[in-house]
């Protein structure tokens, strides 16, 4: 699995990783299966949140398919933007630990700004960094204006990631919140690249477009979208799979090759947009 540095953590990371966001309604050991599945691909980038199922797919899922392999995995957690004050989120991040059952995270992330002076959260974070219980930190769903107050805070070098949303038909990050984290060493991991399950239709303009290129490389449409949103260096997607057949497909998209003018057609199949006032959120 292509791998690449994750910001300034010094550590490479593959460029595609395993969501868990709403596994706990799937079927528990389908998605244990995958995710292990997944782990065997390379795909040891997981991403989970105390958020998801509240704890249970830290504590039911993810625990028991790291289980015996936590060194080939880079986890990563998040702590609710209620729970982000300096004492609240170290408190969070030894819940999610224990839920986990591991002793340490490799990246621990804000799930999006809150109320809470981001001081104080970055405060936590670099004393749970000190402390051995995360390796590195970093934001989610942060705009520009965010993350010029993270940096200010912290200096440069401590983000490792902005965690946004990031699929074929929405590209808003790519306006000024990629250039932003391009420039300042941040890794972009984009979340939802399918949309959340609200894929383009094959029958639709970009659709067909998708479904072209897949045809001419004998890989799904699906496959596509995944490389051409991992197209950068900076770039990371987290697609999630409860089902085997998902993951593999998903796991075959970093070996796919698409060429300049297959870019240039998804580019224009699936324009870019004008930029919103607002980041915008699954
Ligand atoms: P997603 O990855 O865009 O889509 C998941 C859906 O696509 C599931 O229904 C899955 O089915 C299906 N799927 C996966 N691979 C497929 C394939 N190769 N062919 C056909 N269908 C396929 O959805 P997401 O869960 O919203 O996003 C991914 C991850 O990003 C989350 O799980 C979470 O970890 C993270 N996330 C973060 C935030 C944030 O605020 N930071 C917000 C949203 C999501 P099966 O599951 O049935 O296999």
């Amino acid at each position: 699995m292509e791998k690449h540095p994750f910001g300034g953590t010094g550590v490479e990371v593959p460029v595609l990783g395993q969501g868990t966001w709403r596994m706990e309604d799937d079927d528990r050991a389908s998605a244990i299966r995958a995710l292990r599945a997944g782990l065997d691909l390379g795909m040891t980038h997981v991403d989970t949140a105390e958020l998801y199922g509240h704890g249970k797919v830290e504590e039911t899922l993810v625990s028991e398919a790291i289980a015996g392999r936590r060194d080939e995995v880079f986890l990563v957690s998040k702590v609710m933007p209620s729970n982000a004050t300096y004492a609240g989120t170290l408190a969070a991040c030894e819940r999610s630990l224990k839920r986990l059952r591991t002793d340490r995270l490799d990246c621990y992330l804000l799930h999006w700004p809150g109320p809470h002076p981001l001081e104080d959260t970055v405060r936590a974070f670099e004393k749970l960094v000190k402390d051995g219980k995360i390796r590195s930190w970093g934001v989610s769903n942060f705009g520009v204006e965010e993350l010029e107050e993270a940096l200010a805070l912290a200096g440069p070098g401590r983000i490792a990631c902005n965690q946004v949303l990031y699929h074929l038909e929405e590209r808003a990050i790519e306006h000024g919140v990629l250039p932003w984290c391009e420039a300042h060493g941040v890794a972009v991991v984009g979340y939802s690249p399918f949309g959340s399950g609200n894929f383009p239709r094959p029958d639709s303009r970009g659709g067909k477009v998708l479904g072209a290129i897949a045809r001419a490389h004998g890989v799904s449409p699906y496959q596509v979208a995944l490389r051409f949103l991992v197209r950068r260096p900076s770039l990371f997607a987290i697609p999630k799979a409860s089902r085997e057949a998902h993951l593999r497909d998903n796991a075959a998209a970093a070996s796919l090759k698409l060429s300049s003018e297959e870019l240039a057609r998804l580019d224009a199949a699936f324009p870019l947009g004008l930029e919103p006032a607002e980041l915008p959120v699954t």
